[in-house]
């Protein structure tokens, strides 16, 4: 966990906006947020919590404490014939995550590059582009609770995903930190979707086969 004082927040923001934060906390690792939020000049005094920076706009200084998720890492949690489970963490780039799982063969979320922000993030608004949603590809994510410290499982089905909607804006907004994301991914037979945009009108422009790397 490392703290600065008087920081600019440019880096973290991507109109690059050089407002200041009083008190700017990295949240490292997932043991900082506990550690954090039970620090004297942490949780309590938190004015920001921030992600990719990439859904605001800053418009001011910010108060108090800026909390930035900063922990990363990703692996795959269980594996079937068909299918693989990866858990990715909050503060994973998103378009570099979907390009990893392109990379891989895996099917899923090859129509979802190119959006901005963290992993973390993305299940806030069900993130979605050429009709596919995040919500089609996840399994699971777990949620730090604010109030209690404690760390919930939550299914596709509790988050009550809808078109960029989901509980985080709703009765959950606020109130925790979505520390991971698992996705469950397909290792073949992938349901590739061409119909949108101009997806199928742009492979038949390259001669190319729709597959997963080609509709990335
Ligand atoms: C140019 C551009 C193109 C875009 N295209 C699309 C698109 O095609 N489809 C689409 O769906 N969206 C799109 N978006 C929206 C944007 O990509 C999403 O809203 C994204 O999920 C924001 O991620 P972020 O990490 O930048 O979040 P931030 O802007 O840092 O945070 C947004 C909010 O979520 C909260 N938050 C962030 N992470 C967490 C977490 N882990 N736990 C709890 N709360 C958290 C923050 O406190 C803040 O209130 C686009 C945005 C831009 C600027």
């Amino acid at each position: 966990m490392t703290w600065e004082d008087h920081a600019s927040l440019a880096p973290y923001n991507t109109f690059g906006i050089d407002a200041k934060a009083e008190r700017l906390v990295h949240l490292e690792s997932e043991a900082c947020v506990a550690e954090y939020r039970l620090h004297p000049q942490g949780y309590a005094h938190q004015s920001l919590l921030l992600s990719g920076g990439s859904n605001m706009l800053l418009c001011a200084d910010v108060p108090g404490t800026t909390a930035r998720i900063a922990w990363t890492g990703m692996e795959v949690v269980r594996e079937s014939d068909d299918h693989v489970w990866l858990n990715v963490a909050a503060g994973e780039n998103w378009h570099e995550t979907v390009l990893y799982t392109v990379s891989q063969g895996w099917g899923g979320l090859q129509n979802l590059s190119l959006i901005p922000g963290l992993v973390g993030a993305a299940p806030i608004q069900n993130i979605g582009a050429y009709g596919v949603e995040l919500a089609d590809s996840m399994d699971s994510l777990r949620f730090y609770d604010w109030a209690t410290g404690d760390i919930r499982v939550m299914s596709a089905a509790e988050c009550a995903f809808g078109y960029r909607d989901s509980l985080f804006k709703g009765a959950l907004k606020g109130q925790g930190v979505i520390m991971s994301v698992t996705f469950r991914l397909t290792k073949h037979s992938h349901a590739l979707k061409t119909s949108y945009g101009a997806i199928q009108d742009e492979l038949s422009a390259r001669g190319q086969e729709p597959s997963v790397e080609s509709i990335s």
